[in-house]
C-alpha cells in the first residue's frame, strides 16, 4: 500500500494532541501481516541506499534528521534498522547527551550548530536542541521565560539552516507508557540489555504527563514549512521501522537529485 506521509506531519500552527494518536496504529499496514512488514524493510533499506549515495555522490545537498522520542522510545534501534547498509562516509550520527561543563559554558545552540551537516552529508541527531526545551524544561534546569524564547530561536535556527541549502526532517517516535514499561523491564531482565538501563530513566518515566505536555508543545510550536514535524506510532517497532523509511526515502526523492555529469569524452577513454 502506498505510504501517505503527510498522516504523520503535524502541519504548521496545528496544536498537537499526543492522547489522540494511537501509539500501536499501522495505517498503512494490516497489523496481522507484521512478517510481510519485516520483509519489505530490505527493498526501503536498499532505496534508501541508492539515494543516499545519490546524495553524497552530488554533493549539493545537506540533510538533517532530528530524532527525539521518550527513553526507551527506540531512537537507536530506528537508526540501526532504517540506516543499515549505507555508505558510512556520508552519513553521521550525533548523539546529545547531558551538556558538558564546556557546552554549558555557551549558549545551547553552540555544540547543536558544530554537528549539522555538510555537503552531500546526511547527519542523525539523536536527541538534540529540543532536549533543551524537553528535559530543560520538566526538570526546570532553566527558568521558565527562559526556556519559552527557545522555540522562536530554534525556529529561527533551523530558518536558516533551511535558507542555506538544508533539508530538515523531525521525527518523535510515539510511544505508550506500557511499551516503555515493556522494553524498560526487558532491559532489567535480558542480560545482553543490562548496559541499557539506568535507574535515572525512572525519573522521566514518573513525570510522564508532563513529557508528554513538553512535545505536544515542541510539535505545536515547531512544525514548519522548512523544518516539519513527524509523529510516528511507535509501539510496533516493525511498523515504525517503515514509517521512518518511507518519510526519508520520500523526503530524499523529493529533492530531485541528479549524478553529476561525467568528464568530458570518457567514451573514448582506453584503459591498457
Ligand atoms: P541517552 O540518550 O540514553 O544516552 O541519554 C542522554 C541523556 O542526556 C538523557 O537523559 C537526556 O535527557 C540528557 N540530555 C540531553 N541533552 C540535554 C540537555 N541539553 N540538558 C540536560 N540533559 C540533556
Ligand atoms: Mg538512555
Amino acid at each position: 500500500m502506498a505510504f501517505d506521509i503527510d498522516e504523520y506531519l503535524v502541519k504548521p500552527g496545528d496544536k498537537v494532541d499526543l492522547s489522540g494518536i494511537d501509539t500501536r496504529s499501522t495505517p498503512f499496514w494490516d497489523p496481522d501481516d507484521k512478517e510481510e512488514g519485516k520483509a519489505h524493510l530490505p527493498d526501503l533499506q536498499q532505496r534508501m541506499e541508492s539515494l543516499q549515495e545519490l546524495l553524497w555522490a552530488e554533493g549539493r545537498n545537506r540533510v538533517l534528521v532530528v530524532l527525539q522520542a521518550m527513553d526507551a522510545g527506540g531512537k537507536d534501534g530506528t537508526i540501526r534498522h532504517v540506516f543499515e547498509g549505507v555508505n558510512p562516509s556520508g552519513v553521521r550520527v550525533a548523539a546529545f547527551k547531558r551538556p558538558s561543563e564546556k557546552e554549558l559554558s555557551h549558549d545551547y545552540l553552540w555544540r547543536v550548530h558544530q554537528e549539522v551537516p555538510g555537503d552531500g552529508e546526511l547527519v542523525v541527531f539523536n536527541r538534540s536542541h529540543y532536549e533543551d526545551v524537553l528535559v530543560v524544561r520538566v526538570e526546570e534546569l532553566v527558568d521558565e521565560e527562559r526556556w519559552r524564547r527557545r522555540f522562536r530561536h530554534i525556529v529561527e535556527f533551523e530558518r536558516m539552516l533551511a535558507d542555506e541549502g538544508t533539508t530538515i526532517v523531525k521525527i518523535y517516535l510515539h510511544i505508550s507508557k506500557d511499551e516503555q514499561k515493556e522494553r524498560l523491564q526487558a532491559r532489567l531482565d535480558e542480560p545482553n540489555k543490562n548496559w541499557k538501563f539506568e535507574t535515572g530513566d525512572l525519573v522521566p518515566r514518573a513525570k510522564w504527563k508532563q513529557y508528554q505536555q513538553a512535545f505536544e508543545d515542541v510539535l505545536s510550536e515547531t512544525s514548519t514549512e522548512f523544518a516539519p514535524w513527524y509523529v510516528i506510532p511507535a509501539d510496533r517497532k516493525w511498523y515504525r521501522n517503515l514509517a521512518v523509511s518511507e518519510i526519508l526515502i520520500q523526503t530524499l526523492d523529493g529533492l530531485d537529485m541528479a549524478y553529476p555529469p561525467p568528464e568530458e569524452g570518457l567514451d573514448q577513454v582506453v584503459i591498457d
